[in-house]
């Protein structure tokens, strides 16, 4: 059953209680995310939470738990979709991205191959390499960007072409005409799907606009970023509504849960939720890759919440030595075995984080 005849036998008379009436002044501003524990800066997640009025949303969300949620789903994509020129039927919700990401290696792939960069977001090869599928991992180029021409290249009849903008865990972007070369250039029948999880944190432009005249691209966002709803568990994915309906023979008539949808509203109704977000993770990622550059330590150019570090030797053992500081870091890409990679975390992670590295390193 397709988005629109589900859509359908939603009850127009179901209210819930617009977000506008909510008193968002009284929502609690969200506490401190580490407070005694380790400082968790391993897994790129946000220090801060969902932010206040989602939070409040929430709260509303406890609410409406009795009831399938399907209005506040319609409702979510319906903002999305007006935000970016696109049709209600072109934006679909998952329970967090990577869900529709392994939809996609299921859908598009099987014995066709998945063409992935390295070192990137694993959960696509991941996905392919459980069922089977062959899976064409391509070096970034020089810039640490995706080498669009080498992934063409891999495979003519590729099922699947992965890019992850900003990348995973580079933070490095690919540059727009580069993804639109790729889209000119691939073959009919392979789909490219672009995976925007950190595009909020950058000045990258989105490729949403370019779904409307590319029936084979897909492009993936997540609230579990920038927006700090990891837990919550909300991604949407975006194309034409056919290649949407593909995906659906594995995602069925799914919906998220009413807090996690109303909370995804609040976020995208909060005007200065992206700006003020984006310019405080910077803020922290800039300082500290200038004071380890300060130290002789090269990173990534990140434009995300995540960065890695040039190590010049394994570094496996240096995410071990910070761990016993108490500064949780990592993970190591097999492919790029000296470098680490970081996230930004609050002011009080990130000076954690340069006592341990000053420590362990010194
Ligand atoms: N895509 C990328 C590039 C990611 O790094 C992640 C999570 O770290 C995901 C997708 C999955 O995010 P979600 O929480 O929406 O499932």
């Amino acid at each position: 059953m397709t988005a629109m005849t589900r859509r359908s036998l939603v009850g127009l008379g179901m209210a819930l209680p617009l977000l506008g009436q909510i008193n968002w002044a009284n929502a609690a501003s969200p506490s401190p995310a580490t407070n005694g524990g380790p400082a968790r800066i391993n897994y790129n997640e946000s220090p801060w939470g969902p932010s206040p009025a989602a939070r409040e949303a929430m709260r509303e969300g406890i609410g409406l738990c009795g009831r399938y949620p399907y209005d506040a789903q319609y409702r979510l994509i319906d903002l999305f979709a007006a935000e970016h020129g696109l049709k209600p039927d072109q934006v679909q919700v998952f329970c967090g991205s990577k869900l529709a990401l392994q939809h996609a290696v299921m859908a598009f792939t099987g014995s066709r191959s998945l063409v992935v960069p390295e070192p990137s977001y694993e959960a696509p090869a991941e996905a392919a390499v459980g069922r089977g599928t062959r899976v064409h991992s391509i070096a970034l180029d020089a810039r640490f960007a995706h080498d669009v021409d080498a992934m063409l290249a891999a495979d003519p009849a590729a099922g699947l072409i992965y890019l992850c903008n900003p990348n995973n865990p580079t933070g490095t972007v690919t540059p727009r005409q580069d993804i639109e070369r790729l889209l000119a250039r691939k073959p009919a029948g392979s789909v490219v799907l672009v995976d925007e999880a950190y595009i909020h944190f950058s000045d990258a432009q989105s490729c949403i606009d370019l779904v409307k005249d590319h029936p084979e691209l897909l492009v993936l966002q997540t609230f579990s970023k920038l927006y700090g709803m990891a837990g919550a568990r909300l991604g949407l994915a975006i194309g034409q509504a056919p290649l949407l309906q593909r995906l659906e023979a594995f995602d069925g008539q799914n919906v998220a849960a009413s807090p996690t949808l109303l909370a995804g509203l609040a976020s995208l109704q909060d005007r200065q939720l992206v700006p003020q977000r984006k310019a405080k993770n910077a803020r922290l990622r800039d300082q500290t890759i200038a004071w380890l550059a300060e130290r002789g330590w090269r990173c990534t150019a990140s434009q995300t919440n995540c960065f890695m570090i040039d190590m010049r030797r394994p570094g496996q053992p240096v995410v071990e030595r910070l761990a016993e500081q108490g500064v949780l870091v990592g993970r190591i890409w097999p492919s790029w075995p000296n470098w680490v990679r970081v996230s930004v975390g609050d002011e009080r992670d990130m000076q954690r984080f340069r006592s341990a590295f000053a420590k362990v390193t010194g």
